[in-house]
C-alpha cells in the first residue's frame, strides 16, 4: 500500500516516512501544499497524511482541491494542538480523520489502518487463495491454518498479489505498489523479495500459488499459469 505524506517540517516528514516504510508501506513525501496536491491528484495513493500549516497551499486548500476533482483517497490530517476549529474545518472539507500534534507514531499507524479498512477499495475481509489467508486488520498470514511470519516488505508483496489474485501483475505495477517513486527498477530486488516470500508461503506446501509469468510479472492463483 502506498501512502503520501505532506509535511513541511523535514525532520517530522522523514520520521513519518521511515516509520511507515518499516511497517511495509510505500511512502512518498511532499514538503509543501502545492506538491502535495499535485501528487494526491494522481490517485495512486491508498491514504494521505496531511499537515495543515504548509507553505504555498494550506492543508485545507489541498483537501478542497483534491476532493473537488473527485479524488476520494482517505485523508488523515495533522492539526496543531488546541485548534478545534482546524479539526472541524478539515472534516467539513472532506478529511476523514485528524490527529493533533504532537502525536505518537503507534497512533498514526492505528488511524491509518482504520481509514484503510473503511475505504471502499480496501474491503475489510480476509483475503484468501486456496488455503492461504491474510487478514489486513490484524496483518496475520496463515497457510493450511499455520501462522506464517513475514517481514513488512514480504507482507506488502503478498497483500498486493492477493488483492489481485488470478490476474497477472506486472513487474512495474509491483514495484510501484511496494516501493517508492525513486526506486531503481533495474535491480533484481523484486525477484529476491518474491523468492523470499515463496520460501515461506509456497516451498513448504505441495500446491504452489505464486507463479512467474515470464518477462511480464507474477500471478497469485490456484491454477498453474
Ligand atoms: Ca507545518
Amino acid at each position: 500500500m502506498r501512502i503520501l505524506v505532506v509535511e513541511d517540517e523535514k525532520r517530522l516528514a522523514s520520521y513519518l516516512a521511515k516509520g511507515l516504510r518499516e511497517n511495509g508501506y510505500a511512502v512518498d513525501v511532499a514538503h509543501d501544499g502545492e506538491e502535495g496536491a499535485r501528487l494526491a491528484r494522481s490517485g495512486i495513493y491508498d491514504a494521505i497524511v496531511l499537515d495543515i500549516l504548509l507553505p504555498k497551499q494550506s492543508g485545507f486548500e489541498v483537501i478542497r482541491a483534491v476532493r473537488r476533482e473527485g479524488v476520494s483517497t482517505p485523508i488523515l490530517c495533522l492539526t496543531a494542538r488546541g485548534e478545534p476549529n482546524d479539526r472541524i474545518t478539515g472534516l467539513d472539507l472532506g478529511a476523514d480523520d485528524y490527529l493533533p500534534k504532537p502525536f505518537n507514531f503507534a497512533e498514526v499507524l492505528a488511524r491509518l489502518r482504520a481509514l484503510l479498512r473503511r475505504s471502499p477499495r480496501m474491503a475489510p475481509t480476509v483475503l484468501q487463495c486456496a488455503d492461504l489467508a491474510l487478514d489486513p486488520a490484524t496483518r496475520r498470514v496463515t497457510r493450511a491454518g499455520k501462522e506464517i511470519d513475514l517481514t513488512p516488505r514480504e507482507y506488502a508483496l503478498l497483500e498486493f498479489l492477493l488483492r489481485r489474485a488470478g490476474t497477472v501483475v506486472t513487474r512495474s505495477a509491483l514495484i510501484e505498489g511496494i516501493w517508492d517513486i525513486n526506486f531503481d527498477s533495474l535491480t533484481n530486488v523484486l525477484d529476491v523479495l518474491v523468492n523470499r516470500l515463496r520460501t515461506k508461503v509456497d516451498v513448504p506446501f505441495p500446491q504452489k500459488l505464486i507463479h512467474t509469468v515470464r518477462s511480464v510479472g507474477y500471478v497469485l492463483s490456484e491454477e498453474p499459469s
